[in-house]
């Protein structure tokens, strides 16, 4: 699992959520979270759209090849 991360909203830091999600789960992820900010202390909330997850060992890259055409 990737962690999820997002900027702070005080300071525009990138900040670790604390949720893991895999790339699966974070694309199903419609709820908004909550968490505490390492940056500044606050509680923030977040939304997948404002969220990134970490890149995993498997770099996009290799899972975009075009699946087999046949
Ligand atoms: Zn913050």
């Amino acid at each position: 699992m990737a962690r999820v991360l997002v900027a702070c909203a005080q300071d525009g830091r990138v900040v670790h959520t604390g949720h893991h999600m895999t790339a699966a789960q974070f694309e199903a992820a419609n709820a908004r979270y909550a968490f505490r900010c390492s940056a500044c202390g606050d509680i923030h909330h977040w939304v997948r759209a404002e969220a990134w997850i970490e890149p995993a060992r498997v770099v996009r890259a290799a899972t975009a090849a075009p699946a087999e055409a046949e």
